[in-house]
């Protein structure tokens, strides 16, 4: 197996470790493997007595084969142990009637981010003694909020990686920037910047295309990497977690194994979703793949009429994670649906006008398996009141909109549910939702869902406004650069 961009037509390729090391392709294009890899009944059934750890570095070693199993393991061990994951790392619960709820957010950060940022770090550090990387990798973040936390507890104390984040000043909540400002860890660096997002993801996109910067890092022993979404080193890890969820189906006794199931994802950069239909390829038996949005409907819209176009106004929701206009992961479907060639023409095309359509062929391939629904904010509030007050099940905001979109789709099947992060997140809006009225403010919105709900804060977010302050820089945006230079040195 190798891996090729998505916007090649060649026929060789890079090694797993490469992949995950580089990031991006040079042609703008994903890295995906030359072919797709299967999952046997009797390797399922085999899954059904193991732990977390062991189903995710089998579903793993498939994908990343100039790793051994035992590094996987050692790894995958390492990655979702009981300290980070207390309780286990991808349980279902039971919401009502067929629904599931997967529970990806018992992490370090409380989303479901920290399923594959707990182990990529890992995967990266092996890759570069694995490609004789000398140098150290320095990851740059920008974050609006989540990603960069799920970075900074992931990359933390990794061997051969620092990692430094930038965060508009004041463009995160409160929760969030408390989260940053107490990392621990040796190898990491967190900057507020003065400005908004875009100036953070604009100076970080600045430095990463610098040549002159490059050299001065070079002459420190350092070079840059990123740790995004469209990384393979993070799509990987999350296929496990649906295999995994099938195996506890039928542990259950929900399912016999050849019983199909449908998948419902609260979507944004289509990476979680897409996952999933990777494990469907591999023989995992899934009927349809429900795609959920929030007001940012691109997706539903795509879905529904083979038109992706960006060209619409953004909206800040409620389900912040999902306020995304260019799904970027899609891209990979493209290719496994109509191949390289034509992906790259639609990327173009997406380039130049800011949409595309699919011709009808790859339109009707897509709807087989796909169908896209989106929810206001309104119901997205409703639909975690409802599930509290009729099923006791507490939701977050973006488990909401793919709950709600079970609802839209009238599931007969069988339905796995993933939920993305946990209500305490979101604290305020989950809180407004099921009291009806506002929380008196963010800390104190965490005590009061616990008090109201009867249920537990995760250890992660306790206390949370006592913790000691490490990083309280505030800079320009123009001074990131020199930002990254000291860093880089220290
Ligand atoms: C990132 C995120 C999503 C969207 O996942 P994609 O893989 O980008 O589709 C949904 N919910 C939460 C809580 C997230 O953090």
């Amino acid at each position: 197996m190798f891996y090729k961009s998505t916007r090649s037509t060649e026929n060789q390729g890079i090694t797993a470790s490469m992949a995950i090391k580089q990031g991006l392709s040079n042609d703008g294009g994903l890295f995906m493997p030359n072919e797709i890899p299967t999952l046997t009944k009797d390797e399922i059934l085999s899954l059904t007595d193991k732990g977390y750890a062991e189903r995710a570095a089998y579903v793993l070693s498939k994908f990343l084969n100039d790793y051994t199993y035992e590094e996987l393991l050692e790894d995958c061990q390492n990655a979702y142990c009981e300290a980070s994951f207390p309780g286990g790392a991808a349980p279902i619960r039971k919401i009502n009637g067929d629904i599931y709820s997967l529970e990806l957010w018992h992490g370090p950060t409380c989303a479901f981010k920290d399923m594959a940022l707990q182990i990529m770090p890992r995967l990266l550090s092996r890759a570069l003694v694995k490609n004789g990387e000398k140098r150290t990798a320095l990851i740059l973040v920008a974050t609006s909020g989540d990603t960069g936390k799920a970075a900074l507890e992931g990359y933390k104390d990794i061997d051969g990686i620092k990692i430094a984040v930038y965060y508009p000043q004041n463009g995160v909540s409160r929760v969030q920037k408390l989260q940053m400002a107490t990392q621990t860890g040796s190898n990491v660096s967190v900057y507020a910047i003065k400005g908004n997002f875009d100036d953070a993801q604009t100076g970080v996109k600045k430095i990463f295309s610098d040549a002159d910067m490059k050299k001065q890092l070079d002459e420190n022993g350092v070079f840059l990497s990123s740790a995004n979404s469209i990384n393979w080193g993070r799509l990987a890890p999350q296929i496990a977690y649906y295999v995994s969820a099938y195996c506890d189906l039928i542990n259950n006794g929900t399912i016999a194994y050849g019983e199909k199931i449908d998948v419902c994802v609260p979507t944004g950069n289509f990476g979680n979703i897409f996952a999933a239909y990777i494990a469907k390829l591999m023989g995992l038996p899934i009927e349809k793949f429900i795609c959920a949005s929030n007001k940012n409907n691109v997706l539903t819209d795509f879905l529904s009429s083979g038109t992706y176009d960006r060209n619409r106004t953004f909206h800040a929701t409620i389900s912040p994670s999902m306020d995304i206009l260019i799904s970027s992961n899609l891209e990979r479907l493209l290719y496994l649906t109509c191949g390289a060639e034509k992906t790259a023409e639609y990327m173009r095309q997406m380039n130049e006008n800011g949409k595309y359509t699919l011709s009808d062929t790859d339109f009707a391939k897509i709807k087989a398996e796909f169908e896209g629904f989106y929810t206001d904010e309104n119901d997205t509030k409703k639909a975690i009141q409802t599930v509290f007050d009729e099923y006791g099940y507490l939701m977050d905001t973006h488990t909401a909109v793919g709950y709600n979109a079970l609802m839209q789709y009238k599931t007969k099947r069988t339905t796995v549910l993933a939920s993305t992060a946990s209500p305490y997140k979101f604290a305020c809006d989950v809180f407004e939702a099921i009291a009806g009225k506002p929380a008196k403010d963010e800390l104190s919105a965490l005590e009061e869902l616990s008090e109201m709900t009867k249920t537990e804060i995760p250890t992660p977010l306790c206390n949370i406004g006592e913790r000691a302050v490490r990083f309280s820089a505030e800079i320009e945006k123009d001074d990131m650069k020199a930002s990254v230079i000291e860093f880089s040195r220290s």
